[in-house]
Formats: C-alpha cells, sequence, structure tokens
C-alpha cells in the first residue's frame, strides 16, 4: 500500500544516484555492510534493468577530497576497491597524483526503475492511494487504517517501508523507539546538449564521488541525457521544496569535487537553466537501517524497513533479502555479526 498515486513519490523519486561502497581505515561495519548492499544491488540490476538506460556498471572514481584518511579496505589486490591508476584520474580531469580510489564494482542507477522493475515480481499488488493512518492487533492479526479509521486491510505480518513517515504511523505503539529522522536533499541537474563543446570534452566517462556526487550520461525524468550533481544536506526539514541556494551549493560542490569541470560549467548553475530534485531521506544515528521485527514481543508480526539514509540504492535490496529471509527462516544473506547492526529490534527496549 502507497500514500502516493504512483512510482516515486519518495526519496526514491531520485533521477540518478550511485551504487557505491563505503571504505574506511580499519573496513568498519558500515564499509562492510555496504559492501554486501552494493552487490545484491548490482546483482539485482544485472537481471532486472537494461544496462544504459537503467542503470550503468561503470566503476567509480572517489576522488579523496580534503585527503581524508582513507584507503583500500584490503590493499593487497583482491578487493574491488583500488588505488586510482593515472588514467582514470587523467579520465576525470584531475590533475596527476590528485589522491583517488577506483571502485571497480559501482555505478549508476535509476531508482525509480529499480522499483518499478521489482514490483513487477510475481505475487506482488500495489495498492495506490492508500495512506495508512495507524495499526492496531486485533486477536493475531495487524489491522491497517485510513485517516477515517476505515480498515484497508488485515494481515498476520506488515512490514513498514515508508521512511520518514514511518515515525508517525508507529511512535503511538507501545515500546517503539526507532529513532527515525528526516534529511532533506536536493541535486541539480540538466541536459548535456545544453552544454558547450568544451563542458563535454570535459564530463569524465564514469560517476565520480568524493564530495557529493557528479554522474553525466544518464538519461533525464525526460530521457534525454544529462548530468546531474548533489547532493545537499539539511537536517531536520521534513519537506522538499527546490532551493535556488541549494543550486548554488551543489555549483560549490562541484567545483570542489571536479575543479576545471565546476569552473566551466558555472553558467549552467543560473536558476533560469539549471533543475532540481529534492527528497527527504530518513536516517539513523550509526548510518544503518532498522531492518526486521521492531519488538517481538510487544508487537508481533510487526516488521519494519527504514533508515536506508543516503545510501538506499546501495542497501534497500539488501534489506528487503534480510527481511524475507528472516520472515521465512531461512539463511540469512549476511553474517550474524552484520546482521544484529542492521536489525530495527536493536532498538527495543525491555518490556
Ligand atoms: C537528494 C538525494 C540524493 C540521494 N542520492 C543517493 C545516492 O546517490 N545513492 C543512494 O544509495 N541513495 C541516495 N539517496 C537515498 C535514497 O534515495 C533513499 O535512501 C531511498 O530512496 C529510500 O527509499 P525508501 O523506499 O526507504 O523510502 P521512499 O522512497 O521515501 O519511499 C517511502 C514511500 O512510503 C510512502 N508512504 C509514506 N507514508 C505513507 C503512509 N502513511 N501510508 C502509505 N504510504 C506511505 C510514500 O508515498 C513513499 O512512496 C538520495 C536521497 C536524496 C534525497
Amino acid at each position: 500500500m502507497d500514500r502516493a498515486k504512483g512510482l516515486g513519490a519518495g526519496a526514491s523519486g531520485l533521477p540518478a544516484g550511485l551504487a557505491a561502497p563505503h571504505v574506511s581505515p580499519d573496513d568498519n561495519v558500515l564499509s562492510r555492510i555496504t559492501r554486501a548492499g552494493v552487490q545484491a544491488t548490482l546483482q539485482r540490476a544485472q537481471t532486472l534493468l537494461h544496462s544504459g538506460t537503467d542503470w550503468g556498471l561503470t566503476g567509480v572514481l572517489e576522488h579523496n577530497v580534503g585527503g581524508k584518511r582513507r584507503r583500500p579496505p584490503n590493499p593487497n589486490g583482491s578487493d574491488s576497491s583500488a588505488l586510482a591508476s593515472p588514467a582514470q584520474i587523467a579520465a576525470a580531469g584531475l590533475p596527476l597524483g590528485t589522491p583517488a580510489l577506483w571502485h571497480a564494482q559501482a555505478g549508476w542507477i535509476r531508482p525509480h526503475q529499480l522499483v518499478a522493475a521489482q514490483l513487477q515480481t510475481p505475487g506482488v499488488q500495489v495498492l495506490w492511494g492508500q495512506g495508512v493512518h495507524s495499526l492496531e492487533r486485533i486477536g493475531a492479526e495487524w489491522t491497517v487504517r485510513d485517516a477515517k479509521g476505515q480498515p484497508l486491510g488485515q494481515a498476520p505480518w506488515v512490514v513498514v517501508a515508508s521512511a520518514f513517515d514511518s515515525l508517525g504511523l508507529l511512535q503511538p505503539l507501545p515500546g517503539f523507539a526507532v529513532p527515525l529522522n528526516p534529511l532533506r536533499g536536493q541535486i541539480s541537474f540538466g541536459h548535456t546538449t545544453d552544454l558547450s563543446a568544451h563542458e563535454r570534452r570535459l564530463l569524465p566517462p564514469f560517476p565520480v564521488n568524493g564530495h557529493g556526487s557528479f554522474i553525466s550520461g544518464v538519461p533525464t525524468p525526460e530521457g534525454t541525457p544529462g548530468w546531474f550533481i548533489g547532493s545537499t544536506f539539511e537536517r531536520q526539514c521534513e519537506q522538499a521544496p527546490v532551493r535556488l541556494e541549494d543550486h548554488e551549493a551543489n555549483r560549490l560542490r562541484l567545483s570542489t569535487l571536479l575543479p576545471a569541470l565546476g569552473e566551466a560549467m558555472t553558467a549552467q548553475f543560473d536558476p533560469a537553466r539549471v533543475q532540481g530534485w529534492a527528497g527527504v531521506r530518513c536516517t539513523l544515528p550509526n548510518r544503518l537501517p532498522a531492518v526486521g521485527h521492531i519488538d517481538p514481543e510487544r508487537l508481533p508480526g510487526l516488521c519494519l524497513s527504514a533508515g536506508m539514509g543516503a545510501r538506499g540504492i546501495s542497501l534497500s535490496v539488501l534489506c528487503g533479502e534480510l527481511l524475507a529471509a528472516d520472515l521465512n527462516h531461512d539463511p540469512l544473506p549476511l553474517p550474524p555479526e552484520l546482521s544484529r547492526h542492521v536489525r530495527a529490534e536493536r532498538y527495543a527496549n525491555p518490556a
């Protein structure tokens, strides 16, 4: 059930984003979970999406902006993230010697296409325009109701996956304590055909990440090839208007990430020219999502899949698989020492 009339009403309406691993000097939990998530997403994309129009396994260059202390988690070369080669750094238009990593198992995805393709799975039925207002456990089943108190459905299991809006729905229930937060973000984008020949020559042939991210050659919502730079971060904002000042923030972001391109593209950020898209991410304090049973004792059968933060493309497929494995008592797609870090149950208060 989704209260929207169709696909992409939430953050997954993002025109284009990256599936790329997180790296840390000690290969921490977030890095290991994100790597597993990216792998799950890329496999799903390979099976369901059209390469070149819906997604691209291009590899991603990570410009180590500001020399933050980062290195490949596995410098012996058995990992898919390595130091970027001089040729890759040059292809991005960055000066030789720029600190950068190359993620081979990474690329861009249009989340709208990924969601649409997954909803075609046999057995999935979507009820659009069904805003859930409350949840109540009656006997062994949950009843979900609309704003007028009318029942919309009943089931022994319910999975709430409505991002930050999950909070309003779940907060009235006894013991619910998952600290979901809103984090608004905006990307700026435009059509590649509107760029000058000089600007087009400077476009990197793969996405560049590191201080926000830049993607080009990916279809815009209108279908023509575009460029995209994002994203801004605005805490405690539950609305998603497009703001002029965020275009300026994204222009500055591009100037830091890819200085030559940023300088050349200054005029593209003219308010009369640039386009924007904004959405509200749902975050949790440790940047890991909350998946599965919320509190099996007090809220049996009630599950969550939310808190994807700025990494929903990299995490949501893995979260879906974790949830399905859990509910079906199948082997988990993550080792227990990692899966415990994403369990919604980690926030359950003792009864
Ligand atoms: C500017 C920006 C850039 C981003 N870039 C990247 C990126 O490069 N890489 C990456 O991995 N991630 C990125 N993200 C994050 C990613 O988009 C999100 O993590 C992901 O889309 C979240 O998916 P979701 O399904 O949890 O939530 P959403 O896509 O927000 O979906 C929530 C759904 O719940 C529905 N809903 C809400 N309340 C109710 C209700 N009461 N009843 C019924 N339905 C309801 C809504 O209509 C909506 O369809 C970005 C996000 C933003 C905003």
